[in-house]
């Protein structure tokens, strides 16, 4: 069963009020979050903390999830905005671990669940809107990755993520500046045809792929190029081909993705599988939120 598949599988089992999904889907997330956690937080029992809160949040809001979102953005963008609570009420000497956590207004909306109904339809709509880029972007992912175009995805992560200007894009990758607007020109072209005539599509001019444009925020509040975690399993084996290897080697350690790395982190450590531990965090967190499952609308 493809991922997505089977998350969707538990969901629904899980919005019946079905114990055992709701078991399973912390146990399938919660080695990843507390990973990511464990990156921001000293102490593990905190990491923990967290983790069991975000399982909390997410069943609280499971009435406003927008099945379309997949469900690991959903969880992390939970978990974000506990750390950033948490940071938030710390001292200053923690101030740097905030910076490092970079926050993208976490959408507050997704995590509201007495949204008053009038601003409902608005707020639907935006949805619908961001979904639908979102959509167009991760297509075109996909057919970079399918077609072995590395080269551009890196690109317009340099330009994304790390807001590099051509000029230290170019001299990263040892092209011309030339060669840099070139993959700019067609990525644009690409993304216009992707997205076509679609309501609220962006016009896509080139300050659509700087950093602080907010197309670059829904790439990054979305991981538009994280990596299936069946990739990453493969990428760790070492059975991935060098275009490959290259390109995770650069979204996890130059463009620093915390999420993807969180979750090579979890991967590594299923090997040496701490059994004990994880039985202990999901019952947890199982226990701690189980009340929640039988109060949400069959
Ligand atoms: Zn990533």
């Amino acid at each position: 069963m493809a991922a997505n598949e089977a998350d969707a599988f538990l969901l629904e089992a899980v919005q019946k009020g079905d114990q055992q999904a709701w078991r399973d889907l912390i146990e399938r997330y919660q080695g990843r979050l507390t990973s990511f956690a464990r990156r921001m937080l000293a102490h593990r029992g905190d990491a923990e903390d967290l983790v069991q809160e975000t399982f909390l949040g997410f069943l609280r809001s499971l009435p406003n999830f927008d099945h379309s979102r997949p469900l690991e953005t959903y969880l992390f963008a939970i978990l974000r905005h506990k750390l950033h609570d948490q940071f938030r009420k710390v001292q200053k000497g923690q101030r740097q671990s905030l910076d490092q956590l970079e926050l993208e207004d976490t959408p507050e909306a997704w995590l509201d669940t007495e949204t008053p109904s009038g601003h409902l339809v608005g707020k639907e709509k935006l949805a619908a809107q961001r979904a639908a880029l979102v959509d167009c972007l991760r297509q075109w992912v996909d057919q970079c990755r399918t077609q072995q175009r590395f080269q551009d995805l890196i690109v317009v992560e340099m330009l994304m993520v790390l807001g590099l200007r051509n000029k230290e894009v170019a001299a990263d990758l040892g092209l011309r500046e030339t060669a840099v607007a070139g993959v700019k020109f067609r990525v644009l072209e690409q993304w216009r045809k992707l997205t076509g005539s679609a309501p609220g599509a962006p016009e896509w001019r080139e300050a659509d792929l700087a950093r602080d444009s907010s197309v670059a925020r829904i790439w990054r509040e979305e991981g538009i190029s994280c990596l299936k975690r069946s990739t990453m399993g493969r990428f760790l084996l070492g059975v991935l081909d060098q275009d490959w290897n290259t390109y995770i080697d650069f979204h996890v350690n130059m463009a620093g993705c915390d999420r993807c790395r969180a979750n090579l982190d979890d991967l590594r450590s299923e090997d040496e599988l701490d059994t004990k531990w994880r039985t202990r965090l999901r019952e947890r967190c199982f226990t701690s939120s189980v009340g929640f499952l039988s109060r949400s609308p069959q």
